[in-house]
């Protein structure tokens, strides 16, 4: 079944004013291939300029969001703000926020559920540690994160599952083409059997972890490979051919 392709660009906690500009200059000059959608995370403090700087056909992200409307929340943002100023996306679970932050596999359920109903798409990313993938565990480690987004949630026509082992991400070890198709596969079956056929069929599955230029149109061909969420190499010209990499 077609999907559209998806490239996500994680900018992290990276970034000025002007290097802001300078990406969102960079992207505005770009025509998105045709059947390929791009959204791009800055951090917080920039996701409002963003949005209102960078052509309509980009999607824009924020890197987190909470499980309440407004409130004494202190450092936390809400979907309904992002819908506020126009910004439909949004990054959870991503491994920095389990590690660092100590995010749980049922709050980040927690967070995709409640982000979905106030109407923000997501980017929900899930992935396995080194020792969990050589203990062979990457499965179940896989399918447990992906288990607690499934029991919070209903309708997933907006979400995008970002695989993303932990040992890829930002160590310049990319997983083989063979490798992310391996748990792609897996991620899709286990949609298929667990949630509906329907489900696991429209569902994009996109790989992340030292995604670049010279190696994305080799991931790109595997089957169950939707497209990218790409850190690093999303602050950087190597972004556009990326963008690029299943024409
Ligand atoms: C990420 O942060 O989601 C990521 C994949 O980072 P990098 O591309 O730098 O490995």
């Amino acid at each position: 079944m077609a999907r559209n392709f998806f490239i996500g660009g994680n900018w992290k906690m990276n970034g000025s004013v002007s290097t802001v500009k300078t990406l969102v200059d960079m992207l505005n000059g770009f025509s998105i291939p045709a059947g390929t959608e791009v959204v791009v995370a800055p951090p917080a403090l920039y996701v409002d300029r963003v949005r209102q700087q960078l052509k309509k056909e980009y999607g824009v992200a924020a890197q987190n969001s909470y499980v309440k409307a407004s409130g004494a929340y202190t450092g936390e943002i809400s979907p309904e703000m992002l819908k506020d100023i126009d910004v439909d996306w949004v990054i959870l679970g991503h491994s920095e926020r389990r590690e660092y932050f100590k995010e749980s596999d049922e709050f980040v359920g927690q967070k995709t559920a409640y982000a979905l109903n106030a109407g923000v798409s997501v980017i929900a990313c899930i992935g396995e540690k080194l020792e969990e993938r050589e203990s062979n565990k990457t499965t179940e480690v896989v399918t447990r994160q992906l288990k607690a987004i499934a029991d919070e949630i209903k309708d997933w026509s907006n979400v995008v599952v970002a695989y993303e082992p932990v040992w890829a991400i930002g160590t310049g070890k990319v997983a083989t083409p063979e490798q992310a198709e391996e748990v792609h596969a897996t991620l899709r079956k286990w949609l298929a059997d667990n949630v509906s056929k329907d489900v696991a069929d429209k569902t994009r599955i996109i790989y992340g972890g030292s995604v670049k230029g010279s190696n994305a149109a080799e991931l790109a061909k595997k089957e169950n490979i939707d497209g990218f969420l790409v850190g690093g190499a999303s602050l950087q010209n190597d972004f556009l051919t990326i963008c690029a990499a299943r024409i």
